[in-house]
């Protein structure tokens, strides 16, 4: 079989921000390279997450490739907080610039990866038909690209269309006057409902958590301090990498419990008003750690639902509440809370009233039906795990990595499996990931993998693979870190929970970006301890 495949260097999976630069690393080095992007076009996240009011919420300057010091110098973001056309039109203008797209093969989806102990390669299956073999196989599949569905029965029988935030259509969608229903109030719901209010006759949103929802206070980007980080980009640049989340920001010295009522409230109006996903949270040394001082801030930001929502009732459906601040992802919204003062906006809390199923009219819930014209999916992704267990791979002896990680993922690093050689996952479960501005986390990733494919071929090897006792002991301390913190008494996706059946296991590495780039430093500075070279 493999001999009839196409042979290259390497295969990457995915077109988003970290398969693109992937590519482009890879092929300075002159190596061949393929990478198959599912969408019809290059994107990823920014291709498929086209719904009104998609938007990051991590700054515009910081939310960008580092690796091009002109680029970085001449592109122009409009606003403090980029939204997801201009986003996709930069990831378009960097493909282009580097002449990507040559190397892209659209609309295809890798359904299979094996490793050929015999040739030692991937072998790589396409649901186009492909065929191909590749020394390294590196899965650029993206932390939030599977997108989950309630778990309810009969979104199939619904006679109007639906949309998923995730899989949202390129074309115009009109919701004019309809009645509309949402389900879901993650960052996409919360970023949809405010437009999708302004069009619907009729909006009633569907609220199984509520969220902890700070305001972005987005517009034009302040060019003042456009011009600034663009004198020091370098120096910006090197503060991000040496932060917690990587996005620089001033380092807590005091617990929340040591400052006075008065001081706290002080501080945390002060990261409010930065309209900063991390500027409360970081407002304190203790907030992730000790449930008392998280208290004081949830309680700050309950008291700003409050003033933002007239009706008492609804505000204290939209309180915050069960679950320590920050350990759900909170969001950054733009009128989200203001939307609930229209009257023809509609919240039915489910924890109140279960749904029970969508009819062909509507949902129904344990206490009421609800008919509409049209529905909006915001119910979020099998998160991290969800695109590297959607593909079939298999890595020595036959193992598969569905069975391997079926009580949770065990990585090196967030970066490599033991048993499957040569396969690399940018931003993998155990690595910071979805905890850290994804761009600066998968420059990292990207430029660690081309620095260890270069130490493989310095040393005359072909073949690297992670050690299991040291995939084991990193996973252990990833989870031992999560255990420090307050995120697993959430019911996170961060931990599985959000997907029923999921292994309940805290993903993603919360010792912050700065030490586990000194750890990945500190790795490849010892010759790659924790690998073996075949
Ligand atoms: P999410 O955060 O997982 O939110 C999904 C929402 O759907 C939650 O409110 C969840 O409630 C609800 N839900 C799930 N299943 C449900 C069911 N069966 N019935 C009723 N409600 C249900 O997903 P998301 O909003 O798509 O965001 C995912 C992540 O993508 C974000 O955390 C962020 O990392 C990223 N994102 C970023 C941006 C940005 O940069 N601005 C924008 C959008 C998304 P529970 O909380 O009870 O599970």
């Amino acid at each position: 079989m493999a001999s009839a495949a196409e042979e290259l260097d390497a295969v990457v999976v995915g077109a988003g921000f970290a398969g693109l630069y992937m590519l482009h690393r890879l092929r300075e080095k002159g190596l061949s390279v393929k990478v198959f992007e599912a969408g019809a076009d290059i994107g990823g996240t920014w291709y498929w997450n086209r719904y009104p009011g998609a938007r990051c919420d991590v700054e515009s300057m910081d939310y960008s490739y580092s690796f091009d010091p002109e680029l970085e110098q001449e592109w122009e973001w409009t606003e403090k907080y980029a939204g997801q056309p201009e986003i996709l039109a930069y990831i378009r203008h960097v493909a282009d610039r580097h002449d990507l797209r040559k190397d892209v093969v659209l609309r295809t989806k890798v359904t299979q990866a094996s490793f050929d102990e015999d040739t030692s390669r991937w072998i790589v299956r396409t649901d186009q038909g492909h065929e191909v073999s590749a020394q390294y196989c590196v899965m650029a599949t993206g932390c939030l690209s599977v997108p989950k569905f309630p778990e309810v029965p009969g979104l199939d029988r619904f006679s109007g269309p639906w949309y998923h935030t995730g899989l949202w259509p390129e074309g115009p969608v009109d919701f004019s006057g309809q009645r509309l229903g949402v389900i879901g109030t993650g960052s996409s719901g919360i970023q949809a409902i405010p437009h999708l209010a302004e069009q619907a006759g009729e909006l009633t949103v569907f609220q199984r958590t509520p969220n902890f929802v700070l305001s972005a206070f987005n517009g034009p980007i302040d060019q003042e301090r456009v011009a600034d980080i663009k004198a020091n980009y370098r120096q910006a640049r090197e503060a991000a990498r040496n932060s917690i989340f990587g996005i620089a920001v001033d380092m807590p010295t005091q617990s929340a419990l040591e400052a006075t009522e008065q001081e706290r409230q002080a501080a945390y109006q002060k990261g409010w008003d930065r309209g900063h996903l991390n500027a409360i949270i970081q407002a304190y040394t203790d907030l992730i750690f000790n449930e008392e001082s998280n208290e004081t801030a949830a309680e700050f930001i309950r008291a700003q639902v409050r003033d933002k929502v007239d009706d008492p009732a609804t505000a204290a459906k939209l309180e915050p509440r069960g679950y320590p601040f920050g350990t759900k992802r909170p969001c950054l919204d733009t009128g989200y809370y203001e939307t609930y003062n229209l009257g023809h906006v509609h919240l039915v809390d489910l924890r109140e009233e279960e749904i029970l199923e969508i009819t062909e009219t509507g949902v129904r819930t344990t206490a009421s039906e609800y008919e509409f014209d049209s529905l909006v999916i915001a119910t979020g992704f099998d998160a991290m795990t969800g695109a590297l267990l959607d593909i079939d791979i298999t890595g020595k002896a036959d193992q598969s990595l569905r069975q391997k990680w079926q009580d949770g993922p065990g990585t090196y690093l967030g970066l490599a499996v033991s048993g499957f050689p040569n396969l690399f996952t940018i931003t993998g479960p155990g690595s910071p990931s979805v905890l850290s501005n994804m761009v600066l986390s998968i420059e990292q990733h990207v430029d660690w993998i081309s620095d260890l494919i270069d130490h493989v071929a310095a040393n005359g090897r072909s073949v690297v693979e992670a050690v299991d006792t040291a995939e084991k002991e990193w996973t252990d301390h990833v989870r031992a870190v999560g255990d420090m913190t307050l995120f697993p008494k959430a019911d996170s996706y961060y931990i599985g929970a959000n997907v029923p059946g999921k292994a309940r296991v805290f993903m993603p590495y919360v010792g912050g970006v700065v030490g586990y780039r000194q750890k990945c430093d500190e790795v490849a500075g010892n010759g790659y301890e924790g690998f073996e070279l075949h």
